[in-house]
């Protein structure tokens, strides 16, 4: 599956498409590796098990995501928030900075 349009995130192993810059929430997060964005929409991925983890924002589950062409791990997504406030992550998905790549159609 390839996603039309301008500034395309792509997997940094394989160059397959994962996101793009129009689906981006937030910036502002942090992943295993590092910097980490949200995005409200994600293609080419594959979703792990059902897994509770702890963060900074309360206790969550998630699905951990693989590219679904090389099967690298790629990020999450969040299934369930437990903290009202953090509800709006339901669905979202996250993918570290160091593992994908920009890919500007515009300069190509
Ligand atoms: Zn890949």
């Amino acid at each position: 599956m390839f996603l039309k349009g301008m500034l395309v995130h792509a997997c940094k192993s394989c160059g397959s498409h994962l996101t793009a810059k129009r689906f981006l929430i937030s910036k502002d997060y942090r992943g295993k590796y590092g910097k980490a964005h949200l995005y409200k929409k994600a293609v080419n991925i594959l979703e792990g098990k059902r897994e509770k983890r702890s963060m900074t924002t309360g206790v969550h589950i998630i699905k951990e995501l693989k590219c679904a062409i090389c099967e690298k791990y790629v990020g999450w997504k969040y299934i369930v928030a437990y903290e009202k406030d953090q509800k709006f992550k339901e669905g979202k998905f996250i993918l570290e900075k160091t593992l994908f790549k920009k890919l500007d159609k515009s300069i190509e």
